[in-house]
């Protein structure tokens, strides 16, 4: 695999040869469930689409070299990543897991793999101490995602790998938020890089997928074998759309950070707006940690409007361009109540002591014009 050391070549390159038969620029899409063998068990590499595709693997090299890892692995979801690597443990381990998760991710560990015997600790990564009590012998993952969804707080890469490394655990984080444009977690020390690539890495709200990175060849086998066994794979389509997708990958992020900080700091002068969640903004309690392993803030930003949940319905259908959906990452801006939507299946109580309530709005700011979103935003304001 070539190296290039730059992410906006690397988004461009990496993991893309031209084809050698026709000279094809663009990877192929290889849409076959199979591949003829010369004579039994004899191939060129590939016998079953479920196991390898010359596009998946092209689209892996690229994930790979976005998270400077050895290894990339492309899975139908997020979620389908995540379980990946809970399928390499074994009843009785314990994880430990920052407490706002993405709800999905929660509900995955708490009402599937809880009942397989895994045992899971939903705890506060920010208060190190605190943390740092929750090991114990049985240990074997930390599960960290940074900035969190949809609270934006984050989470000390650094000090998690250090905890981690000493407690024979391994760090895996789930780098959506920040894409690999703005934050390398292996380089922080984490064993393991998640990605919904559904997201940022998709970015036209078209696909839905998971990646995992990693350099360790012990864990990337096993990853492979959970991955060809189980087959939660992307599709030879997918691939190809995520490869298209990957290539204007840092330029996105670099408009979504703009305009969300323009977002951010106008939602923060705003009389309509009580408190804004952006690690971009100084207010933020972790402004400076997000500087010292992060090179940009990324575009989600959450805030809680003043006045009650019926203001929040009138706001949400005051807003003509900005769209209520879950999801995010894509380059259309997309708000969300995490309450009612993707964060619904997080136990109340837990809900209430996070603080994710009837007033908290999830904001995905696109790459559409600032000034156009902040007049939309405007507007709404006015039909509270
Ligand atoms: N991780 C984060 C931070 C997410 O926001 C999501 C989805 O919203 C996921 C994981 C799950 O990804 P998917 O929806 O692709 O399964």
């Amino acid at each position: 695999m070539a190296k290039y050391k730059s992410i906006y070549t690397k988004a461009v390159h990496a993991g893309v040869e031209p084809e050698e038969v026709t000279g094809a620029i663009m990877t192929p899409i290889y849409q076959t469930s199979t591949f003829v063998q010369q004579s039994p068990g004899v191939h060129k590499g590939w016998d079953y689409t479920r196991g390898g595709n010359p596009t998946r693997d092209a689209l892996e090299e690229s994930f790979a070299a976005l998270e400077g890892a050895e290894h990339g692995l492309a899975f139908s979801s997020g979620l389908a990543a995540v379980q990946a690597v809970i399928q390499t443990l074994k009843p009785k381990d314990h994880v430990l897991v920052c407490d706002d998760v993405y709800g999905g991710t929660g509900r995955l560990f708490r009402k599937l793999f809880a009942k397989f015997g895994i045992d899971f600790d939903f705890v506060d990564m920010t208060d190190i101490p605190a943390f740092e009590t929750k090991f114990k012998k049985e240990t074997a993952l930390v599960w960290v995602e940074s900035p969190t969804n949809p609270l934006l707080k984050v989470i000390d890469i650094r000090k998690m790998s250090e905890l981690a490394k000493k407690n024979n655990a391994l760090l895996a984080v789930d780098n959506t938020f920040a894409s690999p444009v703005f934050q390398s977690p292996l380089e922080l020390g984490a064993d393991l890089v998640m990605h919904s690539t559904t997201k940022y890495i998709g970015g036209h709200s078209d696909i839905v997928g998971g990646a995992l990175m990693l350099s360790d060849e012990k864990l990337y086998e096993e990853l492979k074998f959970v991955q060809f066994a189980a087959g939660a794979v992307t599709g030879p389509m997918e691939s190809w759309l995520l490869l298209r997708s990957v290539k204007t990958l840092a330029i996105r992020m670099e408009r979504h950070q703009k305009n969300a900080l323009k977002v951010a700091k106008f939602l923060e002068s705003s009389d309509f707006v009580e408190e804004v969640f952006y690690p971009g903004l100084e207010s933020h309690p972790q402004h400076e940690l997000a500087k010292s392993q992060m090179s940009g803030f990324s575009g989600i930003v959450s805030f809680n409007l003043k006045g009650n949940f019926d203001d929040v319905c009138k706001f949400c259908k005051g807003l003509k361009l900005i769209a209520l959906a879950e999801s995010l990452g894509g380059v259309e801006s997309l708000i969300n109540h995490p309450e009612q939507m993707t964060h619904a299946s997080v136990p109340e109580a837990l809900r209430k002591e996070l603080g994710i309530g009837p007033n908290l709005l999830r904001l995905s700011v696109g790459i559409e014009d600032a000034d156009e979103l902040i007049a939309d935003l405007e507007n709404a304001f006015k039909s509270i």
